[in-house]
C-alpha cells in the first residue's frame, strides 16, 4: 500500500502511524542482523519500514612511492534487495531511499523500474550527501543535483513518461516522500530558502515529508507553521532518534547541524555511562513522542540505526 494512502486512512481514523528506518548491512555481513532488529518492532504494527541508500565512498591508499591510489567502494550495498526481503518476510510495506548522488539518470530510472517490478510502491527521494572523502556534494556527471529533479523523474514515470527507451503507456505508481529540515539543511542560507525548495519538491509530486531528527519539539512545531504559511499542505512526519551514546552529543550536531536543548545537555552531563545515556534517550524520546502525538502528528518515524531496543521501549510507552 502507498504511504500516502496509509496517511490519509490514519488521518480519517485519527490514528498516528508508526514507522522506522534501517540501514542495509555493511558489505560482507548477513541480513539476519536486520531481521533481528525488525522482529521486536513488528508487534507495534509498523505502517512502513524505510531502508536507507548509501552512495560510494572514496578510499585513498598510500602507495610505497608516497602517491595515493583512489578507489571507490559502496560500503552498504543492497537497499533494493533488502526492501524486497523485508516485504516478503514480514508482509510490511517498505520504503527504499533513492539518492541522486553517485547515479546517472539512466541508472536511477533502472532502479525505479526494478522497484516497480518488485511491487514496491513507495520511495523516499533524496539528493544524498557528499561522498565520504569529498568536500561537497557533486552530482554524477549525468545525474541529478537536487532531490526535486529526482521527484520530477519519478512523477514522469508515474505519468507513463520514461526518460529512456520507448514509452508504451505503462505507468509506475510510486508514492513519493521527501526530506524536510526543521533546523534548516546545512547547505541552505536560511530556513525560508530551504522551505521554498521543499515546496518545489511537493509541487513536483512529493506526497509527504519526513523530517530530519530533532530533539526540541518546538523546532518541529515552528517548521510546520512555516511550511503551512508557505503553502505546503502535505503531511509532515517527525523523525525521532533516541540518543544512545555520549558520543552522539557532539557527533549528531556536527553531522546534521542541529541543536540539542539545554535541558537535554544538562541531563546528559549527569549520566555516568552509555547505559544511563540510553535510558535518558528513551525517556526523552517518550516525552517528545507523547507531545508530538498530542499535537496531532500524522506519524512517528524512528531512526533506529539498526538498534531496536530504544525504539521498542518508546513504542511500548506511546502505542
Ligand atoms: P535537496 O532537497 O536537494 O536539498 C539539498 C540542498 O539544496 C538544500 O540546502 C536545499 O535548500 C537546496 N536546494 C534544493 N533545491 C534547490 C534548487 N533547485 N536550487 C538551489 N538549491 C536547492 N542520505 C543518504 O545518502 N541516504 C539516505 O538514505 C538518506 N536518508 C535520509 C532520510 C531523511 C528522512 C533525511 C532527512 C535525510 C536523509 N539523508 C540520506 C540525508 C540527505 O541525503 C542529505 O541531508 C542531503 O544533504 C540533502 O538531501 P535532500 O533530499 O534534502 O536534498
Amino acid at each position: 500500500m502507498k504511504v500516502i494512502d496509509r496517511l490519509t486512512q490514519a488521518a480519517e481514523e485519527k490514528k498516528t502511524l508508526f514507522s522506522f528506518e534501517l540501514l542495509p548491512p555493511v558489505r560482507g555481513k548477513s541480513i539476519q542482523s536486520l531481521f533481528d532488529a525488525i522482529d521486536p518492532l513488528m508487534e507495534f504494527n509498523p505502517a512502513f519500514v524505510d531502508v536507507t541508500y548509501h552512495r560510494e565512498e572514496y578510499i585513498y591508499r598510500e602507495l610505497p612511492n608516497g602517491l595515493f591510489e583512489k578507489s571507490v567502494q559502496r560500503h552498504r550495498p543492497g537497499t533494493v534487495a533488502v526492501c524486497a526481503a523485508i516485504m516478503h518476510k514480514y508482509n510490511v510495506d517498505t520504503v527504499p531511499h533513492i539518492i541522486c548522488g553517485g547515479f546517472s539518470k539512466e541508472e536511477t530510472e533502472n532502479i525505479l523500474i526494478e522497484l516497480n517490478f518488485l511491487g514496491i510502491e513507495n520511495i523516499l527521494a533524496l539528493r544524498g550527501d557528499a561522498a565520504k572523502g569529498e568536500a561537497a556534494f557533486t552530482p554524477h556527471p549525468d545525474g541529478y543535483g537536487y532531490a526535486s529533479d529526482l521527484v520530477e523523474h519519478i512523477t514522469s514515470m508515474n505519468n507513463g513518461e520514461f526518460k529512456y527507451g520507448e514509452n508504451t503507456g505503462f505507468k509506475t505508481g510510486f508514492s513519493v516522500g521527501v526530506a524536510g529540515y526543521p533546523e534548516k539543511h546545512m547547505d541552505a542560507s536560511n530556513l525560508d530558502t530551504d522551505i521554498k525548495y521543499l515546496k518545489q519538491k511537493v509541487e513536483l509530486g512529493a506526497d509527504y515529508i519526513v523530517t530530519q531528527m530533532f530533539f526540541d519539539n518546538q523546532k518541529y512545531f515552528d517548521f510546520v507553521d512555516r511550511c503551512r504559511a508557505a503553502g505546503i499542505t502535505v503531511p509532515i512526519i517527525p523523525g525521532i532518534k533516541p540518543l544512545t551514546t555520549k558520543k552522539q552529543l557532539t557527533l549528531l550536531p556536527n553531522i546534521f547541524k542541529l541543536d540539542f536543548p539545554q535541558e537535554l545537555i544538562k541531563e546528559a552531563e549527569k549520566c555516568k555511562d552509555n547505559k544511563e545515556i540510553k535510558k535518558l534517550g528513551i525517556e526523552w524520546g517518550i516525552q517528545q513522542s507523547k507531545e508530538l502525538i498530542e499535537y496531532g502528528v500524522p506519524g512517528m518515524h524512528f531512526y533506529s540505526m539498526g538498534r531496536s531496543t530504544s525504539v521498542k521501549d518508546i513504542a511500548e510507552a506511546i502505542f
